[in-house]
């Protein structure tokens, strides 16, 4: 065993050593009484004045020792530095060693001066009983044990040489080992102690780090003991629980401090039971792992694992952000995100839920609600304003239908709505016209009212009969039918529908086929000037005889190829017709084509348009495109830059069909129209009632002061003409009060007839 130098121990332990110095104050207090009385009686039985002196001394060093051991208790010593160590340890040496000094050459004195035999034997003992002692009380100094016992045993063994006796030198060589094994027994007993202190000095750091580590992880953590009482608990356990002091909840029974926290934090005040009763299954080993909810704020993860003695540890984590992150992605794949109704897909899957929850006879019925003219309210407000109103009927949805029904957006401005619980068909009819009726009024868009109507389609059928993947098609059969036949009303699905509906898909299909094989033909309808003098232009109107149902009307038609996409090779169709057609008009008649939507949304019409009039040798100026309202809200830009290439190429643009669409009279100033032809609905009740006239008037005075021409269309009887002609509101007029629509062949022999009438004129 080696003994530890000062130099080689931590400060700490070098403190601790010299601190041990200063303590066992009994042994000391004992040992300096015994010295001083020993001292006092050898004096009074020898009468040697060296021994009145050792007394006088003996009393001086007590004095000294007193003192710093005073002052040592009072001195601050967590802070002391090495060097301060070693000057306190110093301080106990020079009383130490003084004292076992004067034991020594006392002792020596005894044996060789004195020759008392009373004296030699006091002495000696109280010495040899001081040795021991120096083990005990100085082990922490090895210089103190060293010097001692030297300073006790040399002036004694050489006393022992001195008188010259040989019994008393062999016991002076004794005197020898007696040294050695004191000094020996001190250092054993340092670096007993030392190492005890480092192994102490290691476990409270291992205790630091555990507990560090302990009260910085990021779960909480409760250890519990097998009757459910908490051995250990950290700081986060404590946090995420709200039970505050970590200290005093060691032992204590863990349902009890959950219910504690509970007044804190969970929302009732008291542990929820299926809190409770998860938590008691974590304990017991049938659960390893769960989610509690303790309140909307706090989802913990807990999971355990036991221990054969009983023991568990729960560990528990704060997932609150990850439950909110995956209810957030759940409902964003449920619902519709502008207005919170679910979307489709879970439209779909809350139907069957509560279809399974509905007894076998139970009537069903579903509704499909779709914002008529919604289109507009977007192009003309814009796409947020647009928003807004669909919040705004999801909103009022909600209100009208109750909380019986389940309600969905399936796309764009179309609602749909799940009912039950009817008794009859009747009633559940009566409950789907009541939604249509209370979801049409006013709507606030843009901070101004706006009347909203909604065409609807309807479906009743009881359980047995409803099939997931049928409902839809067949309710959108009836709003279809709702649509195209009155729109603004709610139409039930009728079985008939569907026959209609496959009709119609025929009919598509004949339709590609018409306009593949050019099975369309033209007709056209003068454009007279308002004295019936002159046809300055001929319209260009499609129609198809279809070869068993007859003529189908051209507003059907380009309604079917608009729907498929074809329309514009119908455009193509009559501007190629109609060019070869007009170029054999003479007089320099121009003729007027329709064009669609879709013929404005690429720049391909240009290309027909140049190939149809190279071909044709028909001069641009003859040619007229007519494009409506509509056209001009689509994509304002790409529109005006199409029509302002054709205009640059000397066609003329006329805006059809004016008055009917939403539009203003402010954006006809903007865009590159040289004629407005005003819809026949402004002329139709222009006899009879004052103020159709009246608004008709002031149409064209407003569109004349755009420096626009105006055309008339649908002017019927000769009355209505009279009055337009009196008020001066056409350039020209198209209506069956001249013309209807006629072969391209009778408007050359107009033509011709205009040309020969304007010669013998001339002639
Ligand atoms: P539109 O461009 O307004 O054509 C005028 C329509 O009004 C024609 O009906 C014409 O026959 C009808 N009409 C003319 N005068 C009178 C009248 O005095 N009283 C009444 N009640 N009606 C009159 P049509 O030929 O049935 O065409 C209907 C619509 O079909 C056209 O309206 C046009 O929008 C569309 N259309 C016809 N042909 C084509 C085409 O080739 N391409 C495109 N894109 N649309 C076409
Ligand atoms: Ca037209
Ligand atoms: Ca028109």
């Amino acid at each position: 065993m080696k003994a530890q130098s000062p130099i080689a121990v931590p400060t700490d332990v070098y403190l601790s050593f010299v601190t041990s110095l200063f303590g066992n104050r009994q042994t000391l207090f004992a040992g300096m009484a015994t010295h001083i009385i020993t001292y006092a009686v050898v004096y009074a039985k020898t009468v040697d004045a060296f021994y009145l002196w050792s007394l006088a001394a003996f009393i001086i060093v007590c004095a000294y020792r007193i003192y710093w051991f005073l002052e040592f208790d009072s001195a601050e010593k967590s802070y002391f530095s090495r060097e301060e160590i070693a000057v306190w340890e110093n301080r106990y040496l020079v009383g130490g060693v003084a004292t076992t000094a004067l034991l020594g050459v006392g002792s020596a004195y005894a044996i060789a001066v004195a020759q008392d035999q009373f004296a030699m034997f006091a002495c000696v003992t109280v010495t040899l009983a001081s040795m021991v002692s120096v083990v005990g009380r100085n082990y922490g100094s090895n210089k103190a044990v060293n010097f001692q016992t030297l300073t006790a045993c040399l002036p004694m063994m050489l006393s022992f040489v001195l008188v010259k006796d040989p019994y008393m030198a062999v016991f002076a060589g004794l005197l020898v080992p007696f040294l050695m094994t004191t000094r020996l027994m001190a250092n054993g007993v340092r670096d007993f102690l030392y190492k005890n202190v480092l192994a102490k000095r290691a476990m409270a750091e291992l205790v630091d780090r555990f507990d560090m580590a302990l009260n910085t992880m990021p779960h909480g953590l409760f250890m519990l003991d097998a009757s459910n009482r908490i051995l250990v608990v950290n700081r986060k356990a404590c946090e995420l629980l709200h039970l505050g002091d970590q200290e005093r909840l060691k032992d204590c029974d863990l349902d009890i401090v959950l219910r504690y926290g509970a007044r804190h934090s969970f929302i009732d005040g008291s542990l929820p039971a299926l809190i409770h009763r998860q938590l008691a299954q974590l304990v017991d080993g049938t659960l390893s792992r769960t989610m509690l909810q303790f309140s909307e704020d706090l989802f913990l993860e807990f999971s355990a694992s036991r221990r054969p003695d009983g023991v568990v540890v729960l560990i528990f984590e704060d997932v609150t952000p990850r439950v909110r992150a995956e209810r957030r992605v759940l409902h964003m794949v449920r619902y519709d995100p502008l207005t919170g109704l679910p979307n489709r897909e879970y439209f779909g899957d809350l139907i069957l839920e509560q279809l399974d929850e509905l007894p076998s006879d139970a009537l069903l019925g579903m509704m499909v609600l779709d914002v008529d003219e919604f289109k507009h309210v977007n192009d003309m407000k814009g796409h947020i304003a647009g928003d807004r109103l669909l919040c705004g009927i999801a909103e009022r949805l909600r209100d009208v239908v109750g909380d019986d029904a389940i309600i969905g957006r399936l796309m764009g401005d179309q609602f749909v709505i799940f009912l039950s619980g009817a008794q009859s068909a009747e009633e559940l009819n009566d409950r789907i016209r009541q939604i249509h009726t209370d979801m049409r009024g006013h709507y606030d868009v843009d901070g101004s009212q706006m009347r909203i109507t909604f065409s609807g389609g309807s479906l009743v059928i009881p359980k047995g009969q409803f099939r997931m993947e049928e409902w839809q098609i067949k309710v959108d059969l009836a709003l279809f039918e709702a649509k195209y036949r009155l729109r603004g009303t709610c139409a039930p699905f009728e079985q008939e529908m569907d026959a209609r509906y496959i009709d119609q898909q025929r009919l598509k299909v004949e339709l590609r086929d018409a306009v593949e094989n050019d099975a369309l033909h033209l007709v056209y309808q003068p454009m007279y000037r308002p004295d019936g003098s002159m046809v300055e232009c001929c319209e260009a109107l499609s129609r198809w005889i279809h070869p068993t149902r007859g003529a189908i009307p051209p507003t059907n038609f380009i309604a079917l190829a608009e729907e498929m996409g074809i329309v514009s090779d119908i455009t193509a169709f009559v501007i190629r017709r109609a060019c070869r057609d007009a170029v054999l008009w003479e007089g320099g008649m121009a003729v007027s084509v329709n064009l669609s939507v879709h013929d404005l949304r690429s720049e391909d019409i240009i290309g027909v348009v140049k190939e149809a009039l190279a071909e044709s040798g028909l001069a641009p100026e003859r040619l007229r495109l007519e494009i409506t309202e509509s056209c001009l809200v689509e994509e304002p830009g790409t529109v005006e830059n199409i029509l302002l290439t054709l205009r640059n190429m000397g066609m003329t643009i006329a805006l059809d069909d004016f008055g009917t669409g939403f539009s203003s009279l402010s954006y006809l100033d903007s865009l590159p129209v040289d004629v407005v032809k005003i819809d026949r609905s402004f002329v139709r009740n222009i006899c009879e009632d004052s103020r159709r006239l009246k608004l008709l008037r002031g149409t064209v005075n407003l569109t004349r002061e755009l420096g626009l021409k105006i055309t008339v269309e649908g002017v019927e009887t000769w009355e209505q003409l009279d009055l337009i002609n009196r008020y001066y509101c056409a350039d020209l007029v198209q209506g069956y009060v001249f013309s209807t629509a006629i072969a391209a062949g009778e408007v050359a022999a107009i033509a011709r007839n205009q040309t020969r009438g304007l010669a013998a004129k001339v002639n």
